[in-house]
């Protein structure tokens, strides 16, 4: 069996722990936000793997990195959902904290996955961890977008974000023109915002017989997030923090469609995004 593929778009974070580890600057929480399948929890373990590998480079080889990648290290856990549940609650975060104390020599790192299912206490209980961390803690939480979590949670993370493949699904690249148009200052002058949308996802683009407005704000979304991927990938220094934002804003736009927000309202947010974003 050969090992899975790598997923595209690791450069960044290594690159920047690779920075942070020489200057022996790590943070004490992590919030590590992406879509399923962007190498999150991959990159977390190597992460661990580069704090306790007996060779100093995650080499996925020695004892300690083996034993991370199957999970069974003592400063090493990988928390989530316990089975048969939902969601993660206080009980594991309890474990997680408490764990954390007997980490006396080198540091405990904590993977929590999937942060979008700590319940509110649980959130709170990890936040009171992390306003007093204890002195060798790490704790990485994943995430698809920070929408669905306590934003005071979220404001002790540093964030780091995994783009995963970029898209090159033709179906999903918006002409130029409509962004551009998009964009525009002037935008609401110029156009009725529902006729903009059934030209921008026009009927031959939709799936056949699904020509709901819900169908073409989600064919609208997959297009801005195809492009918010693209300003992201060939954006750096000071320009990412704003295009992570926005990426993260239209993540979260994307859920709220597919849990049954009104199409009306989400478009209406997505223009307000993207027009402030400032594209191109
Ligand atoms: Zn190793």
């Amino acid at each position: 069996v050969s090992p899975p593929e790598e997923p595209r778009g690791l450069e960044r974070p290594r690159e920047y722990f690779r920075r942070a580890l020489a200057r022996r600057r790590l943070s004490h929480a992590y919030l590590f936000l992406g879509p399923e399948g962007s190498g999150k929890r991959r990159f977390a373990l190597e992460l661990a793997s580069t704090l306790y590998c007996s060779r100093g480079e995650a080499c996925g080889q020695c004892s300690s990195c083996l034993a991370i990648v199957h999970c069974n290290h003592a400063a090493v856990t990988v928390y989530g959902p316990e089975a048969g549940k939902s969601l993660i609650d206080i009980d594991t975060v309890r474990s997680l904290c408490e764990r954390s104390h007997y980490a006396r020599s080198g540091a405990f790192v904590a993977i929590l996955e999937g942060a979008e299912a700590l319940t509110g206490p649980a959130a709170n209980a990890l936040l009171k961890t992390l306003e007093e961390p204890p002195g060798n803690f790490i704790v990485i939480l994943t995430a698809a977008s920070s929408g669905a979590l306590l934003p005071t949670l979220v404001s002790r993370c540093h964030r780091i974000y995994f783009s995963g493949p970029p898209c090159d699904d033709p179906a999903a690249i918006l002409p130029e023109d409509v962004l551009a148009e998009l964009a525009r200052p002037e935008f609401f002058a110029r156009y009725e915002p529902r006729q903009w949308l059934s030209r921008a996802a026009p009927d031959a683009a939709l799936p056949e017989g699904r020509h709901s407005s819900r169908e073409r704000v989600r064919y609208l979304l997959r297009g801005l997030l195809a492009a918010a991927r693209r300003k992201l990938t060939s954006s750096s220094g000071a320009d990412l923090d704003p295009n992570l934002d926005l990426l993260d804003r239209l993540l979260e736009l994307r859920s709220s469609l597919d849990a049954n927000v009104s199409p009306d309202l989400v478009f209406e947010r997505c223009l307000a995004i993207f027009g402030a974003a400032k594209y191109p």
